[in-house]
């Protein structure tokens, strides 16, 4: 119930936000527009991740802690935009005692003390807006950087089918606030390093054809990325890409950039429900948009 979650958010001095491992833009986009957001309100709010950010996060990094230099006590941990406990990672062993979950992703069977899951969000952050709004804190423009920056990412910009009027309402409503909106537009959707673009290429090359073109399959197998330098940051924004082909319905991304540990992220337009195949693999996600990870 959402009500509980912001009554345990309220009641808490100190509270720890928690996402998932090999974040995206709507986890740490999320997490940072509600740790400003708390600050704003006199708590003490840290923000951990499994490893340090990388270089794509740069304007974000600042205000997270990697897991093995965190220390601190808390009334509160919350995890958001995380399908369940095995994507928390390392941090799962910071999520005790008091212990909440805002997330979106339909598959998620609420771990957490108290829970809100609202699988019709696009984002994890447009919950985060909802309950910012709910209690009364003015957006500050630092804030709304982050939560547009999760609408905007899991979103691909604005162009999947989870995008919605409210969707395009609440990016509004973030630019108005102060969303440094053309910095962030460019930043996490357009640049690419020349590195990443390289190994886009390799993707391309990589891509196999099944069901009369409708499936496009990239399979990284690790010995490729091992001779071509690939890690799982330089294709942690590729997953997409498989179905941006003309005539196919469901992309199938294969990585295997630590030996034995094989992750496939799946990607659909209107035939295959990416989130039931996933959940049979142990894994999870949307409909549109899903994934698992398999070890030998
Ligand atoms: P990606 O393919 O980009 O890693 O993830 C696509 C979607 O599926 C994301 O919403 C992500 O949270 C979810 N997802 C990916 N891998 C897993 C997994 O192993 N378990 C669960 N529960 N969800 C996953
Ligand atoms: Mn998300």
């Amino acid at each position: 119930m959402l009500g509980d979650v912001i009554r345990a958010v309220e009641e808490a001095e100190s509270i720890l936000l928690l996402s998932h491992i090999n974040p995206d833009g709507d986890a740490i986009g999320s997490v940072y527009g509600f740790k400003k957001s708390l600050e704003a309100l006199g708590k003490t709010v840290y923000a951990v991740t499994e490893e340090p950010l990388s270089d794509y996060f740069e304007m974000f990094r600042d205000d997270f802690i990697p897991f093995k230099e965190f220390q601190e006590e808390y009334d509160l941990a919350v995890a958001l935009d995380t399908g369940d406990t095995k994507r928390l990672g390392k941090c799962f062993e910071l999520f005790k005692g008091e212990t909440a979950v805002i997330d979106h992703h339909e598959t998620n069977e609420g771990y957490g003390k108290y829970n809100y899951i609202d699988g019709n969000s696009a984002s994890c952050g447009e919950i985060i807006y909802d309950i910012i709004e709910d209690m009364n804190i003015i957006l500050s423009p630092e804030a709304a950087d982050g939560l547009y920056a999760a609408l905007l990412t899991d979103t691909g910009g604005f162009i999947y089918s989870n995008t919605t009027a409210e969707t395009h309402r609440k990016a509004a409503r973030l630019i108005e606030a102060g969303a440094d909106y053309v910095h962030i537009n460019k930043k996490l959707m357009e640049e690419k390093s020349f590195e990443v673009h390289r190994i886009t290429a390799l993707c391309v090359e990589n891509m196999e054809f099944f069901a009369d073109g409708k499936i496009c399959v990239v399979t990284l197998d690790n010995s490729f990325c091992e001779k071509n330098g690939i890690t799982a940051e330089s294709i942690s924004g590729l997953a997409a890409l498989p179905r941006t082909v003309s005539g196919v319905d469901t992309g199938v991304f294969i990585s295997e950039t630590v030996k034995g540990k094989t992750k496939v992220s799946l990607r659909s337009s209107e035939i295959v429900d990416a989130a039931e195949i996933s959940v049979k693999f142990g894994g999870g996600g949307h409909l549109r948009a899903a994934g698992f990870t398999r070890e030998d």
